[in-house]
């Protein structure tokens, strides 16, 4: 098996940025697993799919969602999905359908089958504990509420998404709660990661010390 850095954390906490710049300063691949909840949930969203409905109803239409992550570039069937994922209402449809046992285990075999092949950061919600518990290196990133809210806001706004700093803050409350309430594969800090706090810790730091980690 490859080399695999696992990084949890909630919204907000940064998880992508570090990740990135992680995987480019080590030549890993980057493996953003929130976009393939994100993709996975909208094609389920545009089939009219209750995310409340029968698991076996779930993994028939899934089977029909080809999902492709090319660098940045995330492809549903070969339609450029990078974009659309990235709204609010994706966020809120990924975290909704993340509950779903049939979708966690749809993506848990794509999820699994990046890391055979090349050396890997990988980040999301459940990397440390679930996908890659026998990670060589296990990082979980944590934010203040507020400095996570901030963030969403600036991210979504730069955009062009315009959101206030309540709707950021409501929403990252939201799927905070929902990804560490749900019964299967819920967000925890595992007790063998090394817990960052960025919330005043500049991007450089937080990537130099996850790299020291890993050497
Ligand atoms: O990380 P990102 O905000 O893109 O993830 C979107 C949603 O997908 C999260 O709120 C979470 O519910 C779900 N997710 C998950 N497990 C992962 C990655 C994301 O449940 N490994």
């Amino acid at each position: 098996m490859a080399r695999v850095i696992a990084i949890d954390g909630p919204s907000g906490a940064g998880k992508s940025s570090v990740s990135r710049l992680v995987a480019k300063r080590l030549g890993y691949q980057y493996l953003d697993t929130g976009a393939l909840y994100r993709a996975l949930a909208l094609y389920l969203t545009r089939k009219g799919i209750d995310p409340e409905g029968p698991d076996d109803k779930i993994v028939n239409v899934a089977k029909g969602a080809e999902i492709r992550l090319d660098g940045e570039r995330v492809f549903l069937n070969d339609e450029d999905v990078s974009d659309a994922i990235r709204t609010p209402e994706a966020g809120h449809h990924a975290s909704v359908f993340s509950a779903r046992k049939s979708v966690r285990e749809y993506l848990f075999k794509i999820q699994k089958d990046a890391g055979q092949s090349c050396d890997i950061v990988a980040e999301g919600r459940d990397m440390t504990t679930v996908v890659f518990p026998n990670a060589r290196v296990k990082i979980y990133l944590d934010a203040s509420e507020e400095g996570r809210a901030a963030r969403r806001y600036r991210q979504l706004n730069e955009k062009g998404m315009p959101i206030t700093m309540e709707e950021a803050l409501d929403d990252v409350r939201e799927r905070d709660f929902r990804d560490k309430n749900r019964d299967i594969a819920p967000l925890i800090r595992s007790e063998d990661a090394l817990y960052l706090d960025t919330t005043n810790m500049g991007l450089e730091a937080v990537v130099d010390r996850i790299i020291k980690e890993a050497q």
